[in-house]
């Protein structure tokens, strides 16, 4: 068993540094001093992040009959999160340090720095007085059209706390509006609002996050069988995106410590190099939902069943995924600094960033080996055109081939195409028409024929 006290600062020094020098990920708002909780991902990081969304969709709706997908609105009526139970009930316990004036979150003191001594927990030092824990709502709230101006409670909206409440309240009119039966599932990715006392770890705790969830409706006597089932199968995602298995931890979430009204929740998590950590929840929430918009709504919200003639609530387990933290758990497990000795015996490490090609940002780096060839730069840009439609690529011609081909690993590019001399007949027929195909983890080197290139790519990354 993992201890989930080994962290390791350095690491995640380095990886945040190369996270911003190359453009996954900045503070939202740095030229103004940052706004805490909040981040933008520069060009490679919104590649990675939607290379994973896709692919989760398409794992999810797309290569499935039993799921549709659905875009929910970010701002929420009222009376939805009244009845859901997150207004006046969405909330962490919070506590003050009269010394240093801190705020922080009373259930996680043993992630927490105390504000005068960092080495030491919240409380460990001998100044700190902290007092009682306190409820700090973390709901997010704005006000719409012309009522705000009057302070109208009427006008109150919130920023949605998570996806699932979307898909509760039109779980009835997906039903309607599609030829489906139980057991099915609805999607939704989108982004999600927690004012969250104490955002940190990166973007691990942001206060605006995106969310990949499933509320996955069923029978009552299917639901503690398709929680383990969903288990698996999200195990089996991550591992499909990089994540090994023995990475991820599995906590079986025990009496009293889950929400009240779910059977069996399992917590998914990772080895961060911040400590072992939630990557994804997987909960068996009972008809609770769809009962609560049913009396809130006071319209029914059953499902008949032709067959049995039976009319009940479904229940539902619910696969509930941070986008952010994957993406985030993706980089961690992907940064390597390897140490290479040339054949003279000359020491170097290079930073590599070892994506699965599937979620790599650039698929392929492509370079004429010299810039001043014309025909070579020439085909360049036509294998650039040609593989575009397709994935994301990137042409270089900028110094020696090998530091370009550092640049790439640094990002995590999987594959680097090289058009050289050989590509254009000058030492022979057999090689014309063929480029060179350098990969990223084993630094080996191919020759692949240029009209086999796209065929050859896509069958690696997709
Ligand atoms: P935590 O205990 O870490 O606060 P949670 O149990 O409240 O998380 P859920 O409400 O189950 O989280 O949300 C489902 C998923 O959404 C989490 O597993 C996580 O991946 C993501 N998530 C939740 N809160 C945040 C946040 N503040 N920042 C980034 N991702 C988040």
């Amino acid at each position: 068993m993992a201890n989930k006290d080994v962290t390791d600062p350095a690491r995640m020094e380095k990886i945040v540094s190369l996270c911003k020098r190359r453009g996954f990920i900045y503070q939202a708002g740095e030229l103004y001093g940052g706004l805490n909780g909040c981040w933008d991902y520069g060009p490679l990081g919104a590649e990675l992040k939607r290379n994973l969304k896709d692919y989760w969709w398409r794992k999810t709706v797309q290569e499935r009959d039993d799921i549709l997908g659905m875009d929910g609105a970010i701002l929420t009526h009222q009376d939805v999160l009244k009845a859901s139970g997150h207004v006046g009930g969405f909330s962490d316990p919070m506590i003050d340090c009269k010394t240093c004036k801190g705020r922080y979150r009373a259930d996680n003191l043993d992630n927490l720095e105390c504000g005068r001594k960092p080495s030491c927990h919240p409380g460990e030092h001998k100044e700190c007085e902290l007092t009682e824990p306190r409820a700090f709502d973390l709901m997010l709230s704005t006000k719409l059209g012309a009522l705000a101006t009057d302070n109208d409670p009427k006008a109150v909206a919130y920023l949605r706390p998570e996806t699932a409440q979307s898909i509760f309240v039109q779980y009835k009119n997906v039903l309607d509006s599609n030829r489906i039966k139980l057991p099915f599932g609805i999607a939704q990715i989108g982004k999600s609002f927690r004012n969250e006392i104490n955002p940190r770890n990166y973007t691990f705790r942001s206060r605006e996050f995106e969310q990949m969830e499933i509320e996955f409706f069923c029978r009552p006597e299917d639901g503690m069988r398709l929680t383990d089932e969903w288990l698996e199968s999200r195990l089996c995602f991550y591992e499909e995106i990089g994540i090994p298995r023995e990475k991820l931890h599995i906590l079986d979430v025990p009496d009293g410590e889950r929400a009240f009204y779910s059977k069996k929740t399992y917590d998914i998590e990772y080895e961060f190099p911040f400590g072992i950590q939630e990557l994804e929840g997987v909960a068996y929430r009972t008809d609770y939902d769809l009962g609560v918009h049913q009396k809130g709504a006071g319209k029914p919200l059953e499902y008949f069943d032709e067959e049995t003639k039976e009319k009940f609530l479904p229940h539902v387990v619910e696969p509930s995924a941070g986008c952010d933290r994957t993406v985030l758990a993706m980089i961690c497990e992907a940064f390597e600094e390897e140490e290479l000795t040339d054949e003279k015996g000359k020491k170097d490490v290079r930073t590599v960033m070892r994506f699965a090609p599937r979620m790599a940002p650039i698929k392929a780096g492509i370079f004429p080996l010299l810039k001043k060839n014309e025909e070579q730069v020439r085909i360049c840009r036509e294998i650039q055109k040609k593989l575009q439609p397709w994935m994301n690529v990137f042409y270089d011609d900028g110094g020696a081939v090998g530091r370009r081909y550092r640049r790439q690993d640094e990002v995590g590019t999987p594959f680097c195409i090289t058009v050289d001399f050989d590509t254009l007949g000058e030492n022979g027929e057999e090689l014309k028409d063929t480029v060179t195909i350098r990969h990223r983890d084993s630094m080996e080197q191919e020759r692949v024929p240029l009209d086999s290139l796209l065929q050859w790519l896509l069958e690696r990354v997709r």
